[in-house]
């Protein structure tokens, strides 16, 4: 593509950013990006409070986030933040070691059959499931793996494994028809509290993408980064690093797709800004007739049929964080998971809470919830927040404040149906018509390493 190519970006989160970074290393300067917000970093939001950044977004990473690190390297900074440590409550509040055989002797038989699955695993991952791995879900529909190694050098990879076509069944019957149930026992931590949703209605695809056997391990003995100031930090960092930061508090109100060039109508402009191609990271979901306050793609892009078709097929959870405030003697000691809320039973309770700074007891204590199901009714935004403040009451660590709150449209995802019916190949074979790229979290993963990753491969591919 010639070099002077005119780019339009949607979104100054971690994909957006990320597009502007891998272009301008290819040689593609005329970019813009246009971010909604008045600050960039999407879903990773670090506000203040007593003089030091906490997580209303993300928090985490692991070694294998190499695109992020890329980012790291492109603006000379490194993750240098609190060390994670957490430890586990039942839904009683008392604290437990759900994986010491000597603290749960009657479960010393299915603690052993448990490690002996997580061997047939990751046993099976690499064998059966060869071509898991890679970033993005290109050609698993047609049982073929297509993409690049998750590796520092990211080597293009492919070939034909039709086993992969299981990725497309819910986690826990891709789990059952492998006889390795138990196994989900260690991946419901990082994946259902970590706002991903269930097993039962999950694609085992984006399952064990993001929680690869490497990664979900790097889980297991808290071997994470985190970042001083926060996540959204990085993003800062790599804006105030770019030829051309994204340009904030902007509003588009149309954009049209036409001759060969993309019309971007901008709130407060008299003429719409021309440019030759597009790249959306914005949500591309297009909502059905329920009323979600959710809004969609087609309310400001002229939407072909095929974009309509697919993108309604987009669903998404409801991940509600507050930031709550306690009493010096009421601070939790540390972090803590609480598996018995991680089932859809308990739908809306208190699933982690996050302690950051382990020398701080004037601080907020961050609390993670789920409220939306495929086959249940929606918890409503208030009922799910009185029962996790009720929670932190039962965990013996009452909130007297709440300073912070939001409920996030988070991990856009579809379902088995639409991944075995090969949504992913048919939204891939899209790509640059209508002068359009599609990116963002649906793309990959709703995580910071495989949106920004997912960015790199799009840039590598069609630039
Ligand atoms: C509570 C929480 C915890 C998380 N924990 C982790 C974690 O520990 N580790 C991890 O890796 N990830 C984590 N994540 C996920 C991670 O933050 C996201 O996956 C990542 O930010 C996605 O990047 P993105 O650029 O695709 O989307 P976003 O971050 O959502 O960014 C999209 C951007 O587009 C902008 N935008 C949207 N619509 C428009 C429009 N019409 N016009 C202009 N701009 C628009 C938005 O304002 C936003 O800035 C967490 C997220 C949350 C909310």
């Amino acid at each position: 593509m010639d070099k002077n190519v005119k780019i339009c970006i949607i979104g100054g989160g971690p994909a957006g950013l990320s597009a502007g970074m891998y272009l301008e290393k290819k040689g593609y300067t005329n970019y813009t990006i246009l971010e909604r917000n008045d600050r960039v970093g999407g879903k990773c939001w670090s506000p203040t409070y007593n003089g030091r950044r906490y997580e209303m977004g993300a928090i985490m990473g692991v070694p294998s986030y190499y695109a992020v690190h890329d980012v790291e390297e492109f603006c000379g900074i490194t993750h240098d933040g609190p060390k994670l440590n957490r430890n586990y409550k039942n839904a009683q509040g008392k604290v437990i070691e759900p994986f010491e055989p000597k603290k749960n002797i009657l479960k010393i038989p299915r603690l052993l059959k448990m490690k002996k699955q997580l061997k047939v695993f990751g046993e099976l991952l690499e064998t059966k499931y060869k071509g898991y791995d890679i970033n993005g879900h290109r050609g698993v529909a047609e049982g073929r793996y297509d993409g690049f190694a998750v590796t520092p050098e990211r080597e293009p990879v492919s070939g034909v494994n039709p086993n992969l076509k299981d990725l497309a069944l819910p986690f826990s019957e891709f789990c059952k028809k492998n006889g390795v149930e138990l196994v989900q026992d260690i991946w419901i931590g990082p994946y259902t509290s970590f706002g991903y949703g269930y097993f039962d209605e999950i694609p085992a695809g984006y399952v064990v993408k993001y929680l690869d056997f490497q990664t979900t391990m790097n889980f297991v003995k808290v071997n994470l980064w985190t970042w001083k100031e926060g996540t959204q930090w990085i993003w800062e960092q790599l804006n105030d690093h770019l030829k051309n930061p994204a340009r904030l508090g902007v509003a588009i109100e149309k954009v049209e797709r036409k001759d060969g060039k993309v019309c971007v109508y901008i709130a407060g402009e008299a003429e719409p800004e021309v440019y030759d191609k597009i790249i959306v990271t914005a949500p591309l979901h297009i909502p059905d007739k329920r009323a979600d306050g959710q809004k969609g793609m087609d309310e400001y892009f002229d939407v072909r049929d095929d974009e309509k078709q697919l993108f309604s097929k987009i669903d998404y959870e409801r991940y509600d964080v507050l930031a709550v405030e306690t009493k010096p003697e009421d601070h939790p000691e540390i972090s803590y998971y609480v598996f018995d809320n991680m089932v859809k039973e308990r739908l809306g309770h208190l699933m982690v809470y996050y302690r950051r700074w382990k020398d701080e007891v004037n601080q907020v204590i961050t609390t993670y919830s789920l409220r939306k199901h495929k086959d249940m009714k929606e918890v409503p935004y208030e009922d799910c927040k009185k029962m996790v403040l009720d929670d932190l009451k039962t965990m013996k660590n009452p909130a007297s404040n709440v300073v912070n709150e939001w409920s996030v449209y988070y991990f856009p995802h579809v379902f088995s149906e639409d991944y075995a019916a090969g949504w992913y190949d048919k939204v891939e074979a899209m790509q640059g018509k209508y002068d359009t790229f599609y990116a963002g979290e649906v793309m990959s993963f709703g995580d910071m390493d495989e949106t920004a990753e997912y960015s790199r491969e799009l840039v590598e591919r069609f630039f």
